[in-house]
């Protein structure tokens, strides 16, 4: 890893969008390099990994959590657990569980919603039209900071589908009144500014290619 790629993209990005930088498959050490630089909002998408890390790393109390891989039922009360912020709950029933595992735990996470905005079948999310006819139930569910949605583009769009997608997911969230949308990744993050991103998800072009 090259750190001053992190310096090089915090320097491109507007100072009011928030950089989440993406850990997964990435080591403790890395992730202390990057917290040095100012960086103290971290995504894992992997429970398991997330927790080792968390664990070696606590002594950093800047740190905040954010857990951003797919959802597994069993996984609801390690996740509210261990992360502040939750941007992939991508079903009503996993929000209701979330909702009473934190009433329990005594937790308070902020949630962002995943929605699917087009028909891509390798990824959830709420359907728009769903999420709508839900809202006075999901408003009413406690122990929640629901501030936002969040959506993961397919791979192979061009930028003007891409900005498009992306403009579609900031007007729901504004017609909900929602302030954050956690949108844009190391491919499409520019296109995800133009559109109004509030959190940009950056693996790679802070830590390098995965392997
Ligand atoms: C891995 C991942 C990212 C970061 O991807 P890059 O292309 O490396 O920036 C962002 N969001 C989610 C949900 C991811 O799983």
């Amino acid at each position: 890893m090259d750190s001053s790629n992190y310096l090089k993209i915090k320097n491109k990005i507007p100072s009011n969008v928030n950089i989440l930088a993406v850990s997964k498959g990435v080591e403790s050490q890395e992730i202390k390099t990057i917290q040095n630089l100012g960086q103290n909002d971290f995504g894992e998408s992997k429970f398991q990994e997330a927790f080792k890390k968390q664990v070696i790393l606590k002594d950093l109390r800047q740190i905040e959590w954010h857990f951003i891989g797919r959802i597994q039922g069993n996984k609801i009360r390690k996740i509210v657990q261990s992360f502040k912020y939750i941007h992939s709950v991508d079903s009503f029933e996993k929000l209701k569980k979330i909702s009473n595992i934190s009433l329990e735990e005594q937790k308070n996470p902020f949630i962002m919603l995943q929605v699917k905005l087009n028909n891509d079948p390798t990824k959830g999310g709420f359907n728009p039209e769903l999420l709508i006819s839900k809202w006075r139930e999901i408003q009413e569910l406690k122990n929640i900071k629901l501030t936002g949605l969040m959506t993961i583009n397919p791979r192979g769009l061009t930028s003007k589908e891409n900005l498009e997608l992306f403009k579609k997911c900031r007007s729901l969230a504004n017609s909900l009144q929602l302030p954050d949308c956690s949108m844009g990744m190391s491919g499409d993050w520019e296109q995800a500014v133009d559109a109004g991103s509030t959190w940009l998800r950056l693996g790679s072009l802070i830590f390098g290619q995965r392997s």
